[in-house]
Parts: C-alpha cells; sequence; structure tokens
C-alpha cells in the first residue's frame, strides 16, 4: 500500500514515524524546500500529545528537551496588578511541559529515514490515485493523508468547510536574547508566561528554549480588515511597534516596553477555526489529521489532537494493513470523537478571552483548576 502524506507538520511526522517504528514506510510530501526554511515558531504546551510521543517510541527524548519551568506562569492587568503567579518546582510532573516548535519537529524528523520526507513538494490536486504537484511532478498512492495544516488544500477533496475567522487579529513579535539585552524585562516575564488581559486586548509573552520572549498583542472582537482599517504596515517594523504601543495606551509603560524592546521580526496572524464537531462522509482513500481536520482556536490543544491524529491513524493502518478504508474508519471514528471535545473546550476558552472582564474569568479559571 503506498501511503501519501500531504505536510511534514506535527500530524504528518508523527504519522510517519508510528508507522515507520511498526514496519510500515510512508512518504511524507512537503511544500518547505528543506528543513530549515522557514521559522517554525514558539513554543507549544504538550500534555494529551505525550501519548502519541510514546507510541513513536520517542517519550524519553522528548521529556529530556521539554521544558518544565516552561509551565510557570503569571497573569496581570493592563495597570500592572499581579493577578495570580505560579511557579513550577523543580520535581513538579512534567504534566504540560512546554517544548520549542523546531525541537519538537527535530525530534521527529530524526527519528525518520532521510528518504521518508520529499522537501519541495507542494501538493497541488489529486486524480485517480495520483498526487501533482506544483512543480508538474507527480506521485501515485493508495491512502492520501491531508496534514497540510490550517489552510489544507487536501481538505476540499473530503469536505466544504472552511475556516472561519475568529474575531482575533493577533501581531507576534520576538525579543532575541533577552537576558543580555533587556535582563529587567527578562526578569519580568520569568521562566514561562506572561499575560496580560485587558478589555478587548491582550498580551501574552512566552520565554522560548533560545533565549528569546516572542510576544502575541491581540485585539478581540475585530473583524477580517481590522489591519488595514487600523494602519498596520508590515513592511514597516518601527510603526508597527509604534502603533501597537499606541492601541495599548494607558497599559502600565512596563509592559508595552516589551514591544519597543522586540526586533523587526513582525508577523500578522488573522485567527480562523473550522466549525466544532466537523465531520465528513468517509472515504477509503482520502482522509485528514490535525488543522485540515479540526483547526481550532490556539489554546494549547491543537498540536497534541494532531500528533494524536497521526498516531491513532498509524496505530489503526498496522491494524489493518491491506485494508485502508477500514484503518481510516477506525481512525476517523475516535477521531472526530475527540477532537470535537478539544474543540468545543477551546471554543469556550476562546469565549473566556474575548470578553470583557477576562482577565477575572481567567484568574478563576486557573484558581478552581
Ligand atoms: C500562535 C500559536 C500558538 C500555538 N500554541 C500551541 C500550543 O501551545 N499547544 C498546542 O497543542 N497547539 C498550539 N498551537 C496549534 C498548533 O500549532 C497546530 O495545531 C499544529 O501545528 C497543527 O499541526 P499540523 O501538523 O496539523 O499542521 P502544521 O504544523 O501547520 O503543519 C502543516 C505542514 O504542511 C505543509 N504544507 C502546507 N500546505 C502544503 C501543500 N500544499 N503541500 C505540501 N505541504 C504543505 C506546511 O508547510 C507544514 O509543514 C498554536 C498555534 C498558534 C498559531
Amino acid at each position: 500500500m503506498d501511503i501519501a502524506i500531504v505536510g511534514a507538520g506535527m500530524g504528518g511526522l508523527a504519522l510517519a514515524r508510528v508507522l515507520h517504528v511498526r514496519g510500515i514506510e510512508a512518504v511524507v510530501y512537503e511544500r518547505d524546500a528543506s528543513r530549515g526554511a522557514r521559522r517554525q515558531g514558539g513554543m507549544l504546551d504538550i500534555h494529551s500529545g505525550q501519548r502519541a510521543l510514546r507510541e513513536a517510541g520517542l517519550l524519553e527524548q522528548f521529556l529530556a528537551v521539554a521544558r518544565r519551568e516552561g509551565q510557570d506562569m503569571r497573569l496581570l492587568e493592563p495597570d500592572g496588578t499581579l493577578l495570580l503567579q505560579e511557579d513550577t518546582p523543580e520535581d513538579a510532573p512534567m504534566a504540560r511541559p512546554e517544548i520549542d516548535r523546531t525541537d519538537l519537529r527535530s525530534l521527529l524528523l530524526d527519528s525518520l529515514p532521510e528518504q521518508a520526507v520529499r522537501w519541495g513538494h507542494a501538493f497541488d490536486h489529486a486524480e485517480d490515485g495520483v498526487l501533482h504537484f506544483a512543480d508538474g511532478s507527480s506521485a501515485r498512492y493508495d491512502l492520501l493523508v491531508g496534514a497540510d495544516g490550517a489552510n489544507s488544500r487536501v481538505r476540499p477533496l473530503v469536505t466544504d468547510a472552511r475556516p472561519r475567522h475568529l474575531g482575533q487579529n493577533a501581531v507576534e513579535l520576538a525579543i532575541p536574547d533577552i537576558d543580555r539585552r533587556h535582563p529587567a524585562l527578562a526578569a519580568m516575564v520569568g521562566r514561562g508566561n506572561y499575560w496580560v488581559f485587558g478589555e478587548g486586548r491582550s498580551l501574552a509573552a512566552q520565554r522560548n528554549g533560545d533565549g528569546s520572549v516572542r510576544l502575541g498583542v491581540s485585539f478581540y472582537n475585530t473583524g477580517e480588515n481590522w489591519f488595514t482599517e487600523n494602519g498596520f504596515r508590515f513592511d514597516d517594523p518601527p510603526a508597527v511597534r509604534a502603533r501597537l504601543t499606541e492601541l495599548l495606551a494607558g497599559w502600565d509603560p512596563r509592559i508595552t516596553a516589551l514591544i519597543t524592546a522586540a526586533d523587526d521580526t513582525i508577523t500578522p496572524r488573522a485567527l480562523t477555526a473550522l466549525p466544532v464537531g466537523l465531520t465528513w462522509p468517509a472515504n477509503p482513500t482520502i482522509t485528514l489529521v490535525g488543522d485540515a481536520a479540526h483547526l481550532m482556536p490556539p489554546v494549547g490543544e491543537g498540536a497534541n489532537m494532531a500528533m494524536l491524529d497521526g498516531a491513532v491513524l498509524g496505530l489503526a493502518l498496522a491494524a489493518h494493513p491491506h485494508d485502508p478504508g477500514a484503518a481510516v474508519a477506525e481512525y476517523e471514528k475516535e477521531m472526530f470523537e475527540r477532537t470535537s471535545a478539544a474543540a468545543r473546550m477551546s471554543a469556550d476558552m476562546q469565549e473566556l478571552l474575548m470578553s470583557p472582564d477576562a482577565s477575572r474569568r481567567l484568574l478563576e479559571f486557573f484558581t478552581s483548576h
């Protein structure tokens, strides 16, 4: 059976690895030209996904690089009032450790044979059991797995559903080498997460394993054209930083100093999600894993679900090596149920974050958990 996986993200790589350890070789077709072609972004909070890493035989290696102290958190109000501070004890369980996205991807990539990932293969369309790539090349498949993320090109082969704007627009920034360049800001953020919630806006800062702090400044209940309407020019990083500081007028200057300290790597993000509880009619030769199947608000479930999808599908294929239809049916039954619960929980958390009294509600949420 030729198993073609489109996309070398967390879901696609977890699937390839779980198959590999069970003696089944799949091919992963990835759009990026090489593993280092694109910066992978910040940290991931990995909890239920640890089960997938165990099935992949990589749990110990994961725990050796994951950051326990990344679980620390500080919650503040815009005037600088500290509502909550939790520091992780040295012997705390690794329940939700953080890991750099690049490290997790490398762990999965290094565990696969070199020829398992074909770089520079951007999937374009599929027809009669043949995949066609943007460069004109093609490959045959018996089972096609769309693991190509939020804007999946494989998804339309199984469903008409499209991601919808969540009413949240965010700007991502980074402060590299923060301990040396801005020690006071480094101490203020601490070892893990630093969250400030004001009415309709928030600033999230997070310590990364590479010595940087990454920031996300979010604006809630805003529309799809909000960046343009608010005069953002992303080709002018100093102007973006100034505009963000202006939009956080009245906030404690120690908090907005994080924005001023950031470098010129600035990414705008219009956040989208698929409908909660999305399913599609069974197709024995095509299925989806990860964000392609169930894009959710980014509140810490997506990568975990993507890796679990990969593991569950891998195990089902290993149990039905000559019957992809039976494997897909078994996988989708479990996946639809598990991920709709996670999507519901993520949507509830998103509703909380978008509410005018988000900081107080978050405080209640954390103290009651
Ligand atoms: C700011 C932010 C923070 C987050 N934090 C967390 C967190 O703490 N914990 C958590 O669990 N989740 C988190 N998430 C969600 C998580 O990042 C995603 O859910 C997860 O990466 C999904 O994995 P995936 O494999 O489905 O897709 P991706 O990781 O997006 O991988 C898709 C891959 O497919 C490739 N691709 C795309 N199109 C094509 C094509 N046409 N042909 C070939 N290849 C293609 C891409 O280049 C990419 O390599 C966060 C998301 C965001 C935006």
